[in-house]
């Protein structure tokens, strides 16, 4: 086959059906967790002002490098967004909406990664936030709620990890002390590790490189520096999860990628995913953001949980059921009339799921993509059936279980009515 003059491209691809249905079912399966937890729907802008994604801190790699950003005809400097929780907390400032505000969403972001499995320059994320609440049961809510999607989704091989980064007030004083640490053992440091530990040392704990592991196993840990508050809502936090039976490991080293987080941070990872692409979803509190883009003193919590990947999570554990979507009826007309697209456009009108093949194929033609099509029941119209006033009904399926597939006349202004209760005989 020659090669199509286009192809999508790096990082980004086509999701076609089975997997744009089983997208949608996710989404679906998110949107009613959601809002059974009292979460109503936010769709922000899938491009902003660049300095609301800079805010996030320029040190981040989804600003300092991954950003699509430009200047628009308007002279605008403007990004893509990378990411939900900024545009939540700009549209938060910017609305003021009462709280605590809670917000769910679902859509792409774009980042300027590396492609390969699981990672991509457009993926889709849901997630959901709360603004205006530092309650630790917050963020155990959300914690509950991410997992009640992936428990609905049949998923078992999610791990939650969980950690505190205590709060801004005590963060200079570890950060003092990790950064002693790592400098005085920076020789055994990788290269990465070393340049990393200049611009963002917290990010060196997250290194997954063999040769940094001896150096981050002897750091010190932030839950030696917490505050009392940010210790006692720690505590809080965990006895909440215990009390919902949610399992879960404390890691102490789980910084995760943002600069923005404070106390509560999670990542869930699936084992049934390559370990660099484990990831499925992840979050935190981010108490001083919404402050950070011009908003008020107002704390936050949410988490983003990466589509694409959870996708590949339920196909390697095998949750889905059979894929498809067949119509419940195909219509098959062999006459030179209208007839084949008037009886399609009744039964859609009555909301009966109905196609067609088209072309003027022959009656075996379109006998044999019927049978392969999944409906229930073919209609057949040809001269005879009009000629009579009738159209002929089949019951597709009922050859495969062993019965005997007749075709029986039925009255062309009774069809809706017929199909109707043939489909509720047979049920797909
Ligand atoms: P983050 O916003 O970086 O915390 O990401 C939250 C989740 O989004 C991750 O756990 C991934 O599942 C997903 N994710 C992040 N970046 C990508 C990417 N480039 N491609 C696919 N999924 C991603």
């Amino acid at each position: 086959m020659a090669r199509a003059d286009f192809q999508t491209l790096p990082g980004t691809r086509d999701i076609l059906e089975p997997d744009a249905g089983r997208v949608r079912r996710l989404v679906a399966v998110f949107a009613e967790a959601a809002a059974e937890a009292g979460f109503g729907q936010i769709v922000p802008p899938m491009f902003e002002d660049v300095g609301v994604f800079v805010r996030l801190g320029e040190a981040t790699d989804v600003v300092a490098k991954e950003l699509y950003a430009f200047t628009d005809k308007g002279g605008r400097d403007i990004a893509l967004r990378p990411e939900f929780t900024a545009s939540v907390c700009r549209s938060f400032a910017q609305n003021r909406p009462t709280t605590p505000w809670k917000t769910w969403y679902a859509g792409p972001n774009f980042r300027y990664d590396k492609p390969q499995k699981g990672r991509y320059r457009q993926f889709d994320q849901v997630g959901a936030e709360v603004i205006g609440s530092d309650d630790p049961d917050v963020d155990t809510e959300l914690i509950a709620l991410a997992w009640r999607f992936y428990q609905r989704l049949g998923l078992s091989d999610v791990t939650l990890l969980v950690n505190t980064l205590g709060d801004f007030a005590e963060r200079p004083v570890y950060l003092d002390a990790l950064r002693a640490h790592l400098e005085a053992n920076a020789d055994a440091l990788s290269d990465q590790a070393r340049s990393t530990m200049a611009l963002n040392p917290l990010r060196v704990l997250d290194s997954k490189r063999r040769e940094d592991a001896p150096v981050v196993a002897g750091a010190p840990l932030i839950t030696d520096f917490l505050s009392d508050d940010a210790a006692a809502a720690w505590d809080r936090v965990q006895a909440g999860l215990d009390a919902l039976d949610i399992p879960y490991q404390v890691a102490p080293r789980l910084v995760r990628g943002l600069d923005y987080y404070t106390r509560t941070t999670f990542e869930f990872t699936s084992s049934a995913l390559d370990a660099a692409q484990n990831a499925v979803g992840g979050g935190g509190r981010y108490d001083g953001l919404v402050a950070a883009l011009g908003g008020p003193e107002e704390p936050g919590a949410g988490f983003a949980l990466g589509v694409d990947r959870t996708l590949l999570a339920c196909e390697a554990e095998a949750v889905f059921g059979p894929d498809g979507d067949p119509v419940d009826v195909w219509v098959v007309a062999t006459t030179a009339g209208t007839e084949g697209l008037q009886l399609v456009e009744e039964l859609r009108n009555a909301g009966i799921r109905a196609d067609r093949a088209y072309d003027g194929r022959s009656m075996k033609a379109q006998m044999k993509r019927a049978d392969r099509s999944g409906a229930a029941v073919a209609l057949i119209v040809g001269d005879d059936e009009i000629a009579a006033g009738t159209v002929s009904l089949k019951k597709l399926r009922s050859e495969a279980q062993g019965g005997q597939a007749t075709q029986v006349p039925v009255e062309r202004d009774r069809v809706v009515d017929r199909v109707n209760q043939v489909l509720s005989e047979s049920p797909l």
